[in-house]
């Protein structure tokens, strides 16, 4: 559900990890589950075409990244909350939703002797750091976090759910992939 400034939430919601970014969006959004992303995708396309005018969806799990102020031209979807994690140790490969930390992962993966590709900071979130690139200390030996990304499941622009893998049957899917890995994303990644 989209909340404005006068709402609880708001403040919580826009005070990112690096606050010395300004963010002021025209609402927030905090969503709970996965699920809630397609269809609060769908309440700011509504909004925005009530309205008149067209609103940038910046998805945020921690706002360690916050990089530019946030205005009225925007809607703020807080993925803090989305935090579950699960590995599957044979394949070595984690699921994680759309704000989960790599803190997170870690203690989870440290159980089956394992180590995600992390940054320095635990706190960051897995998605927004592997969207950058995911430079981290293991680099060297083991590449880079978006190298080791295997499928994306997202919301595009019209509200549709996707899922970006290498083997996608749709070449968007597969083109997105190109993107997600450093580009910055085409979507809002749920898991
Ligand atoms: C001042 C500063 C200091 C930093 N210091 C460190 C450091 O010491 N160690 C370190 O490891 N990294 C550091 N970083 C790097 C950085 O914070 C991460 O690499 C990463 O981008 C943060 O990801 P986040 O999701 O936690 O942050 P966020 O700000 O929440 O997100 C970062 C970007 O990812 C996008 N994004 C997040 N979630 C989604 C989603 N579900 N779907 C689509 N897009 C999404 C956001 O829109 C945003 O563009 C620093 C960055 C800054 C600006």
């Amino acid at each position: 559900m989209l909340a404005d400034a006068d709402s609880d939430g708001y403040a919580a919601a826009t005070r990112p990890h690096n606050s010395s970014i300004k963010q002021r969006p025209a609402r927030v959004a905090v969503v709970s589950r996965p699920e809630d992303i397609a269809p609060t995708l769908d309440e700011v396309a509504a909004l925005a075409r009530s309205s008149g005018t067209p609103l940038e969806i910046v998805p945020q799990a921690t706002g360690h990244g916050a990089g530019a102020p946030v205005g009225k031209g925007a809607v703020l979807l807080d993925t803090s909350r989305l935090a579950d994690v699960s590995i599957d140790p044979e394949s070595r490969v984690a699921m994680v939703v759309a704000g989960a930390t790599w803190s997170a992962v870690n203690a989870a993966a440290e159980q089956h002797g394992l180590l995600g590709l992390a940054g320095s900071a635990p706190s960051v979130s897995v998605s927004g750091y592997t969207f950058g690139g995911g430079i981290g200390w293991l680099v060297r030996r083991d590449g880079l976090a978006s190298g080791a990304l295997r499928a994306v499941h997202s919301v595009d622009g019209s509200g549709r759910s996707r899922t970006a893998a290498d083997d996608a049957t749709d070449e968007v899917d597969r083109a997105a992939m190109w993107a997600f890995r450093g580009a910055g994303g085409v979507g809002s990644l749920t898991r």
